[in-house]
């Protein structure tokens, strides 16, 4: 039965059109959120939204600030303002160390950690002054450990967490909340990706690719990305004032 404890409430989320983002998006709106989907191509932000009850696109590059200024301004214009921040927006591109270019270290750093930055920046203040708000972070098992070949992304889901910890007692007397949930592999693109890349470059097959991946996992499957968006919902809802700063694990006890 619809609940509708997130009614009245205007959330956006980042990467909304895809993966996790999008089953956080049906979440929410499930609870009776009025959702913004953001994210640069049109097509997947559309597919959601048609999924939705009360949903808008946008189309918006978190690491672009100007961009992320004037997405969030045409958001609140339709929607009000935004009292739900998923940051949810990222990417995983692999390299060994070696190879790396300052390209790619910089282009991790920008999706993942300043994305997140300048999303929450163009919320905050409004969250402070109207004493209510919701900041959720899709950090990653990899902001607490590293895994080979993806120490770029690794650095910034670490950045991700520090910046919500430090966040979340900035504004604890605000009525704002900040939190990290952290998934282990989970069944979306950037696994499907990692597996065919894997396979390209080890010989392995796809099912060996997978299982490198799952072994991770002690509970040895993928996360589903609607066991994500659970816990995200749940941050979200007005019961859950008094959870901040934390780092919520979807990881089948690969974090303990
Ligand atoms: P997806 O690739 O499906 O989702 C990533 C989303 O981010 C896409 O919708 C993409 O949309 C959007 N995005 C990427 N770059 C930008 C950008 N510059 N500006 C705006 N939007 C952008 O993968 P997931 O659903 O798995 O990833 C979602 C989040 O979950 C990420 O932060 C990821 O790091 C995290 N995560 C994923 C795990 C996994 O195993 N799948 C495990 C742990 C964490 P578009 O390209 O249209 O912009």
């Amino acid at each position: 039965m619809k609940k509708n404890r997130l009614a009245n409430k205007h959330a956006v989320v980042t990467g909304g059109g895809t993966g996790i983002g999008a089953a956080i998006a049906v979440a929410l709106a499930a609870d009776g959120a009025r959702v913004t989907v953001m994210g640069r191509r049109r097509e997947p932000l559309e597919n959601t939204a048609a999924k939705l009850e009360i949903a808008q696109c946008v189309n918006c590059d978190v690491t672009d600030i100007d961009n992320v200024a004037a997405a969030f301004t045409k958001a609140t214009a339709a929607s009000g303002p935004v009292d739900i921040l998923v940051n949810n927006a990222g990417a995983a591109a692999t390299a060994p160390f070696y190879r790396m270019d300052v390209e790619l270290w910089r282009r991790m750093m920008s999706v993942n950690l300043d994305g997140v930055f300048n999303c929450t920046r163009a919320v905050y203040e409004d969250m402070r002054n109207s004493g209510w708000g919701r900041i959720v972070n899709i950090a990653s098992t990899a902001a607490v450990k590293g895994y080979a070949y993806v120490s770029a992304y690794c650095a910034a889901k670490h950045g991700v967490l520090g910046l919500t910890k430090a966040l979340a007692l900035e504004a604890a007397r605000t009525g704002v909340t900040v939190n990290a949930v952290c998934p282990g592999y989970t069944d979306t693109d950037i696994v499907r990706e990692a597996v065919s890349n894997i396979s390209e470059k080890t010989g392995l097959s796809k099912e060996s690719a997978l299982a490198e991946l799952t072994r991770h996992n002690p509970q040895g499957r993928l996360i589903r990305p609607a066991e994500v968006a659970d816990a995200v919902l749940w941050l979200c809802r007005p019961e859950s004032a008094s959870i901040t700063g934390q780092s919520i694990f979807i990881a089948g006890g690969e974090v303990t």
